[in-house]
């Protein structure tokens, strides 16, 4: 299988693009019966029954994943949860280019601050977190899923006292997920044991709480507790003895290293304290040989030190060290090492006290390493049980943190069904409101969004920073939280489960891949228009704009029909070709929208509401101008609009080509024609002289704004 797709030539430039992050393996490590063989043996059963019914090309991937492991960790295999099978289409799905241009963990420049996900994350724990973007990556699209995991959030929402203290526990969670899979992989440490210790005391606590909770709350179920925090109690419950072990076992802080010992409690084991106390002795008797010498010898400076090559020695000043070397104290004072300083010396009965000293640490260090594995051996007895407390303290987190979000931002709980509504009501985009909200940068202005049946494709036309990307994601984005479980930055919104999101918004060349901002644009367009379904939430921002004005609008009128009569997905498309709104008297489906603006002055000011109807002209000047564009230029804009206008305005009303107003009047208008003849020659000579063969990427996509400029002629 890997071979045949390494042969297809996309595929390969794909993974090229990608080549310090994927490694080809080879065939061979792609085989289906390896990899049950391997699955049967990792769970000794005799049959993958249990887990699923796995196809072919799955058992191939066990064997590739499962290889990979085996090699990667040394022959000692993780603890791997038993494989489970999710159904085709039981997550929205979300491609590349779609996650990418809605900034759900990075943004368009590539940092997570500012991306959906960091900005709504108010989790407490990192495996709360992991969890929050974990949803948001894998929005569901089972009903009954979605509202087990809206009940959840809502009662967090509602039982505002229960959602502050389990928030206050939960910081004292340790990541029991993480601390778990160091101890099962051996490297684990005594901090490891600790973790788990401090989170099954966490997980008791919020045990109590959620059944007091449930109690304070009018139920709605048995124990008044929504399905997942349910769930997610019981899981957290029934490691009593454990954590009484580990309690009883462990010191308060222990140490990072399981060799420096130190980690095992007084009182835990007494063998451990008996040869503590025999290593603790030998060293006060040290101190006191010490006492015993500078009085023998009479000099105070005299100190029994310790280091690694000698071990326990005398250390005496080296105007001292005659003294030692002379009878009667050369019969007792072995000299070891002279010094620039110092001189040292040993006796037989230091050494003898040191040997003590050092077999009793080796054993207490000993001692306190089996108990070291015999508690990680106690842990991986319960690992199930464990990993499901962990994912329960995630699971609270999020929901916790779901609702804190929803009550900090008004947000709404969503109405989700399996029809194809999609109603939004003063919906915001969260990551703009936020980031408004910093700079004070004015309030955010909702907008509704209404794509039922008879106006289920948006045609969004207004001037540039206007705000139309915004509200084409926020849409995209309330849709997707709606299905992860969360509440939404709305009023209200009643969503039609949505099976694919597809966005395309602004352009971004991909010169890596030797693709232009064009060529990318038409490819993810290309994606859209061939899996679109009547299911689907489509987002499509100035489709089109990367070409010559003709052929953009006409791609971008195609486009349209096609989504509107193939595809029959719910979309919003904005434009800057007002010429388009001439397709409402053909689709049935289609409203026109438009962003308000109000000119002041001769200035222009965005109102950022969405309106009915069409934008009347684009006001690409006005906003060039504020831009800072010099004066002169702009003047000389204003012109050159007002001639093309005029120009323009008579073929308009005959109306040869119908439609497309701006073919008509460009075809008909007599103002143009020299310039367009030189254009035209100009970009043949262009082409003439260009060899595709010796082209780079990069001076490819030069060479297409050549020709787009010498297109433009030299007006
Ligand atoms: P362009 O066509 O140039 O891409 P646009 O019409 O898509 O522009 P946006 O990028 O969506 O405009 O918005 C421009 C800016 O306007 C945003 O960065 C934001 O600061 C502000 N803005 C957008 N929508 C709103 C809103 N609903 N309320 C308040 N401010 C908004």
């Amino acid at each position: 299988m890997a071979a045949k797709l390494l042969d297809d030539s996309d595929v390969r430039r794909l993974l090229d693009g990608m080549a310090d992050v994927v490694s080809p393996l080879p065939a061979g490590s792609w085989d289906s019966l390896g990899g049950e063989r391997r699955l049967k043996a990792l769970y000794g059963v005799a049959s993958l029954d249990a887990f699923g019914d796995f196809s072919r090309a799955e058992l191939a991937a066990f064997d590739a994943l499962l290889d990979y492991l085996e090699s990667t960790q040394k022959g000692r295999m993780p603890r791997l949860r038993p494989p489970g099978q999710r159904a085709r289409g039981s997550v929205m799905l979300i491609d590349a280019a779609t996650r990418r241009s809605l900034e759900l963990a990075r943004t368009l420049a590539g940092e997570s601050k500012g991306s959906l996900i960091a900005t709504i994350d108010c989790t407490i724990t990192g495996a709360g977190a992991r969890a929050q973007a974990a949803r948001l990556a894998a929005p569901l699209t089972d009903l009954a899923l979605i509202e087990q995991r809206l009940d959840a959030v809502d009662h967090c929402v509602k039982v505002s006292d229960l959602r502050a203290d389990l928030r206050t526990d939960l910081r004292a969670a340790p990541d029991l997920e993480r601390a778990l899979s160091r101890l099962m992989l051996d490297r684990g440490t005594p901090r490891d044991l600790a973790a788990v210790r401090d989170a099954l005391r966490v997980a008791a606590e919020l045990c109590d709480r959620l059944n007091r909770g449930s109690a304070a709350d009018g139920g709605l179920d048995d124990h008044g507790l929504p399905v997942l925090l349910d769930r997610a109690q019981k899981a957290l419950t029934g490691h009593a003895a454990l954590e009484d072990l580990l309690g009883r076992a462990l010191v308060a802080d222990p140490p990072a290293l399981a060799r420096d010992g130190g980690f095992i409690t007084k009182g835990y084991d007494a063998a451990l304290d008996e040869v503590r106390t025999l290593r603790d002795e030998s060293r006060r008797l040290i101190a006191g040989l010490e006492a015993d010498y500078r009085r023998d010898t009479g000099l105070n400076a005299l100190k029994i030190k310790h280091n690694n090559v000698l071990g326990y020695h005398i250390d005496v000043p080296a105007k001292a060290a005659d003294l030692l070397m002379q009878p009667p104290h050369a019969q007792r004072f072995i000299h070891r090492q002279t010094l620039a300083n110092a001189v040292r010396f040993s006796t037989t009965e230091l050494a003898g006290l040191a040997a003590e000293i050092n077999q009793a640490g080796d054993r207490a260090l000993a001692m306190e390493q089996q108990m070291f594995d015999e508690l990680v051996a106690r842990i991986a007895d319960h690992w199930h049980e464990l990993m499901a407390c962990a994912q329960a303290l995630a699971e609270i987190d999020v929901s916790a943190a779901l609702a804190e979000r929803a009550v900090i931002d008004r947000w709404a709980r969503p109405k989700i069904s399996e029809d194809r509504a999609f109603d939004i009501r003063g919906g915001r985009h969260p990551v703009v409101e936020a980031a408004l909200r910093k700079e004070d940068g004015g309030p955010f202005i909702a907008n509704d969004c209404d794509l039922g049946p008879d106006q289920r494709l948006w045609l969004v036309t207004g001037p540039n920073m206007a705000g139309k990307s915004t509200f084409l994601r926020q849409n995209a984005l309330i849709a997707i939280l709606a299905q992860a479980g969360s509440f939404v930055p709305a009023e209200a919104a009643h969503i039609g489960i949505v099976d694919r999101l597809f966005s395309r918004v602004g352009a971004s060349d991909d010169l890596a891949q030797g693709r232009s901002t064009f060529m990318v644009e038409m490819v993810e367009t290309a994606a859209i228009l061939n899996q679109a379904t009547d299911r689907s939430l489509v987002i499509l921002d100035e489709i089109g704009r990367g070409t010559a004005t003709f052929d953009g609008l006409s791609i971008a009128w195609a486009a349209v029909e096609h989504l509107h009569d193939v595809n029959r997905s719910r979309a919003l498309f904005a434009t800057h070709y007002h010429e388009m709104s001439a397709l409402k008297v053909r689709l049935s489906s289609l409203a026109l929208r438009s962003m308000r603006v109000k000119e002041w002055r001769g200035d222009v000011v965005f109102l950022h509401e969405v309106t009915m109807g069409a934008a009347d002209r684009s006001y690409g000047i006005q906003v060039a101008s504020l831009a800072g564009l010099p004066k002169a230029v702009i003047n000389r804009a204003r012109q050159v609009l007002d001639d093309l206008e005029a120009s323009g305005e008579g073929a308009r009303t005959r109306g040869a080509l119908g439609d497309l107003p701006l073919f008509e009047r460009s075809a008909a208008s007599p103002a143009t024609p020299a310039p367009k003849d030189e254009a035209a020659s100009a970009v043949l000579d262009a082409v003439r002289t260009s060899n595709p063969d010796e082209l780079t990427p990069k001076q490819a996509h030069d060479l297409v704004y050549h020709l787009k400029s010498l297109s433009q002629g030299p007006y």
